[in-house]
């Protein structure tokens, strides 16, 4: 097994990846910029360097001071975590010509997915039903005319380039399109560094379901069941849920079959997640996979009681995947809430300070990944992600009892968090009877 790893990341997924390394007996490295001098993950690990001033620039999404930390300390991987550079194809390579294993997957693979509309090609190509559209990036303005005569309206640009739930604009009619297209490219030229654009048909109320894979390099490739997440704002998650009441066994083993024949086809290895929209059909479509541990992991651990995190790392290093897909068991419902420094009345503005007081809430089926304490100084310049909180529970109906209650034994104090927007949220009856989709959020009112 590896000796020591470098963690290329902050917050809670940098501290949940120590974990990780500590239960496996390996030694940690954490990189901080100059702003997270007082984070957790920099106590945690075994050794810590800083690599920078605050901004990402200049520390997390620095590849060269972050090669050169792993270089002095010793480390033989990085883990890149979510976010940064986790699915950067240009960071890879440059650890694999430095002789420093990356947790993910090659270049080549980072690039034919990280361009989303390769990525479709490439799925459509290995039989994975994909969401009609564009085939490949769209060169003209002409050539997105000419194609939504041929699919209709509505349909969506998205930048090629594109993630985080940004760089995607719905266009209804025809007289619209040509101003959507050119905005469209100047946003993502501006957010990605890269015009490029394709299209899909806008898939109305459609469900978001993800399909966690795991590869081992030996030609093992297992699926995890399915994270439904379609509790979205701004197509950003907020909550997220493993099964989905919408998923039948039947269901669960098509997608995921689907989901593996995709992954072996490009040669895939490590965790990764193929996203689907589902319609209410039972139709589905993929939309991308992100090559890289997600932030709704947490969900599918515990509903299969599996580590994943560890399980990456092993692969990583070349183990066999030590279960088969028989081995996979479904164990009950987890539910994860997102809770972020925002004040969700004043449209989930950014509300970073100081945390004066911080209470975790705890007891049977509760589990809390966070880099937050009393005292803590969230810093302005990161995402605001401060905890994540899982409840497990032997079904639905038990895993939503123990969310509420561990909601309210939530305290954060000193800055706005989302808790009391998770509270109104998961006691609506239309969540409670799980009659929701992709645009549920945008349509509700929740402080009514
Ligand atoms: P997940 O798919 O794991 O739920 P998200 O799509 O919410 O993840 O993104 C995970 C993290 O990565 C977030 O902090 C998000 O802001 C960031 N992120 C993802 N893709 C990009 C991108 N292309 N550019 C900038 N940030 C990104
Ligand atoms: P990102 O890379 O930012 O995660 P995705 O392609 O995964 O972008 O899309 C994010 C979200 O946008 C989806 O979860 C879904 O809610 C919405 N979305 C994307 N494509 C479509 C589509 N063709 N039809 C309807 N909704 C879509
Ligand atoms: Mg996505």
């Amino acid at each position: 097994m590896f000796k020591k790893i470098l963690i290329a990341n902050r917050g809670e997924i940098a501290l949940r990846i120590i974990r990780a390394c500590k239960e496996l007996g390996i030694s940690t490295v954490a990189v901080h910029s100059e702003a997270d001098a007082e984070s957790l993950h920099v106590r945690f690990a075994d050794e810590a360097i800083c690599i920078g001033p605050a901004a990402g620039s200049e520390s997390y999404l620095n590849p060269i001071r972050i090669i050169a930390a792993a270089e002095i300390s010793g480390a033989e991987a990085i883990h890149p975590g979510y976010g940064f550079l986790a699915e950067n194809a240009d960071f890879s390579d440059m650890c694999a010509s430095s002789g420093i294993k990356f947790i993910g997957p090659n270049a080549h693979m980072i690039r034919s997915m990280g361009n989303k509309a390769q990525a479709k090609d490439l799925m459509k190509k290995a039989g994975v039903p994909v969401v009609p559209g564009s085939e490949g990036v769209l060169d003209t303005l002409d050539e997105g005319k000419a194609l939504v005569e041929e699919i209709g309206f509505p349909v969506m640009l998205k930048a090629v380039s594109g993630g985080g739930g940004r760089g995607m604009r719905i266009v209804n009619t025809m007289d619209e399109f040509e101003i959507n297209f050119q905005m469209a490219q100047a946003e993502a030229q501006g957010a990605f560094g890269d015009a490029s654009l394709y299209l899909e048909k806008y898939i109305s109320n459609p469900r978001h379901v993800e399909i966690q894979i795991i590869a081992d390099q030996h030609g093992n490739t297992v699926y995890l069941g399915e994270r439904e997440c379609s509790i979205q704002r701004r197509h950003q998650k907020l909550l997220e849920e493993a099964p989905s009441v919408v998923v039948s066994k039947d269901l669960r083993r098509k997608m995921g079959e689907i989901a593996v024949k995709g992954a072996q086809e490009v040669g895939y290895e490590g965790a990764g997640t193929i996203e689907f929209l589902l319609d209410d059909q039972g139709n589905f479509y993929f939309m991308e996979m992100n090559t890289r541990i997600q932030v709704e992991h947490p969900v599918t651990e515990m509903a299969y009681n599996r580590d994943l995190l560890k399980d990456q790392i092993r692969v990583a290093f070349g183990e066999k995947l030590d279960y088969s897909q028989k081995d996979v068991h479904l164990l009950g419902h987890a539910i994860e809430c997102r809770i972020n420094a925002e004040d969700w009345q004043r449209n989930f503005m950014p509300n970073p300070g100081e945390i004066v007081s911080f209470h975790i809430p705890g007891g049977p089926g509760i589990r809390v990944d966070t880099h937050a304490y009393q005292r803590y100084h969230i810093p302005p310049f990161y995402d605001s992600l401060v905890a994540k909180l899982i409840a497990f529970g032997k079904d639905r109906e038990e895993a939503l009892s123990r969310l509420n209650r561990a909601l309210d034994e939530f305290i954060i104090e000193g800055i706005k968090t989302t808790i009391p927007f998770h509270k109104l949220l998961i006691n609506r009856p239309e969540f409670i009877e799980g009659k929701f989709d992709t645009g549920f959020l945008d349509r509700i009112n929740l402080s009514e």
